[in-house]
């Protein structure tokens, strides 16, 4: 897919205020830090489209891009900062199932993952609750361009023995980025445009 534009919409904090045209909507989500915002911009070939977050929990919105006027693309709040409130992260959780639940344009989240680390709780139980839920998702193993190939080879086998003993029964869809050199950005946006194509039919 050629990205020919890509133009921020509209940041809302509540689902029902998100647009209401029927386009294929792709989330991206993780921990603070994950590399979200070099992604989208590596995606989108835009230096500044998704702002690389300043101040971690400060901003917590549902930030939506018309990409190729056909399909949505939507940066959700990073998750797990260590030094916010109980409340506040309850508060977030509620902001972030009510997206999962309740937004009908939704097709696919990609929950993205620094390859260099271990397996951490936050993650696995997040995708638990998207597999719990139904809703489809990829994840992105991001920062790829920080390991050698062995070293991130090893780390996602040790992510899909972590998946394969907890509750799922086969590792989830896929891919492997760097928005240093842009590593994956073709497949990712194939998957995307698959889908999309494959909705026409
Ligand atoms: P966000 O908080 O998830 O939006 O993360 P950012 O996109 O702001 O990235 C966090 C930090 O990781 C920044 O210092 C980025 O320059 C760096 N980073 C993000 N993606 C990559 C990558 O693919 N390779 C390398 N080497 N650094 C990255």
């Amino acid at each position: 897919m050629q990205i020919k534009s890509a133009e921020f919409l509209i940041s809302n904090s509540k689902v029902d205020k998100c647009p209401q045209q029927r386009l294929p909507e792709y989330a991206f989500i993780g921990r603070s830090n994950v590399g979200k915002s070099s992604l989208i911009n590596m995606l989108t070939q835009r230096k500044n489209l998704a702002k690389t977050s300043g101040r971690p929990g400060k901003t917590q919105l549902i930030n939506h891009f018309t990409i190729n006027s056909n399909w949505f693309l939507v940066d959700l709040p990073g998750y797990g900062y260590a030094r916010v409130s109980k409340k506040a992260k309850k508060e977030f959780q509620k902001f972030i199932t009510n997206y999962f639940e309740q937004r009908e344009q939704l097709i696919s989240a990609f929950v993205l993952i620094d390859c260099r680390h271990e397996p951490q709780p936050i993650d696995l139980e997040f995708m638990e609750y998207l597999g719990e839920h139904q809703i489809p998702f990829s994840i992105i193993f991001t920062k790829a361009d920080k390991l050698k190939p062995m070293a991130l080879k090893r780390n996602i086998e040790v992510y899909k023995a972590t998946l394969l003993e907890g509750v799922w029964l086969e590792m989830p869809n896929y891919f492997v980025s760097s928005a240093t050199n842009t590593t994956g950005r073709d497949e990712i946006l194939a998957y995307i445009d698959g889908i999309n194509e494959g909705m026409k039919e």
